[in-house]
């Protein structure tokens, strides 16, 4: 690969910033796709890589990023809990969920947990839409991370009502109540009417449970609705809401703007993307 910037024709090198990914699995994930299309398209010298490292040992690779002095790196299942307790600093949204998709490492040597999770989903939103949210009648379906940070993206982004609907109801309380007085726990009856439905469970995903969390009769022509879910591209949820006039919306947006948001804190750079999106464009098997 070379970019049309200031890249050496020996790229990656010795002298080559590298980031990564960490998760477990690692292997398919479309991070280092996304942010080496990003240093590419901006022609500096970085490189990406996934790296696999087990559940229970996300404070050694910590200890690896200071060491080896990688300039960040995304997280994934099943750290993000785990690294927002070992960073060194938090930003406000990644303390209020208790949880990082995204490390950055400061000159001094800190390390800065963040979460572009929510950040993300708005501008794959306003990317598809044209719209932010505000004053928008919403709802999410789960209550687990990526719901959590749907949530609370939806209520700074002014959304006049956002409903949590989930098989467990403490997580649905407690998620709602990242909205503060918009959140509100619903039944999936109530989806009904709203403005934006998001599915955020992993139903439906490739090698998870089949079908959709909620009957196709909650939607209707006006309504956006987002299956999180990106593996495979349609979905059970997304063909219902096509079938009955709603506009459907797959994950692979919010995975390309959190991955952008990264990219901008580690380079100090706004990533390009476009750039970004054309790498994944068709994109096969992931995670
Ligand atoms: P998580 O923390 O494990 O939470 C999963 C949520 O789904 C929980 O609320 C759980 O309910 C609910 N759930 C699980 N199985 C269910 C079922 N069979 N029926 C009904 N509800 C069910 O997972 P997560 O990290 O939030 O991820 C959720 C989905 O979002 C995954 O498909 C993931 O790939 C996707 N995601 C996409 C992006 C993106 O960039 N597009 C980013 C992050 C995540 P209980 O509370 O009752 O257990």
């Amino acid at each position: 690969m070379t970019g049309p910037g200031r890249r050496s024709p020996e790229w990656p090198s010795g002298a080559s910033t590298v980031v990564g990914v960490m998760g477990d699995p690692v292997a398919h994930s479309l991070s280092p796709r996304l942010h080496n299309a990003a240093f590419d398209a901006l022609g500096i010298d970085w490189v990406s890589v996934g790296f696999r490292v087990p559940a229970g040992q996300a404070a050694g690779a910590l200890d690896g990023v200071r060491a080896l002095g990688l300039a960040g790196l995304s997280v994934t299942m099943p750290h993000k809990q785990a690294v927002a307790a070992l960073v060194d600093e938090l930003e406000p949204d990644a303390a209020l969920l208790d949880a990082v998709n995204t490390v950055v490492r400061r000159p001094d040597g800190r390390l800065v947990g963040a979460s572009t999770d929510g950040a993300g989903f708005l501008d794959a939103l306003e990317r598809a839409t044209g719209s932010r949210p505000a004053g928008w009648r919403c709802a999410v379906v789960g209550a687990g991370g990526a719901a959590r940070a749907v949530v609370l993206a939806l209520a700074r982004a002014g959304a006049a009502q956002v409903l949590v609907v989930n098989r467990s109801a403490g997580r649905a309380e407690a998620a709602a109540a990242l909205a503060g007085p918009a959140g509100a726990v619903a039944g999936p009856g109530d989806l009904r009417g709203c403005d934006l439905v998001v599915q955020a469970t992993p139903v439906g995903m490739a090698g998870q449970a089949p079908g959709s969390p909620v009957p196709a009769s909650v939607f209707g022509p006006g309504q956006v609705a987002v299956d999180l879910v990106y593996h495979p591209a349609t979905t059970a949820f997304l063909a219902d809401a096509a079938a009955a006039g709603a506009s459907p919306l797959g994950g692979l947006g919010m995975l390309v703007h959190q991955a952008a948001l990264a990219v901008d804190r580690w380079t100090g750079r706004i990533a390009p993307r476009e750039a970004m999106w054309a790498a994944v464009a068709g994109a096969g098997p992931t995670r």
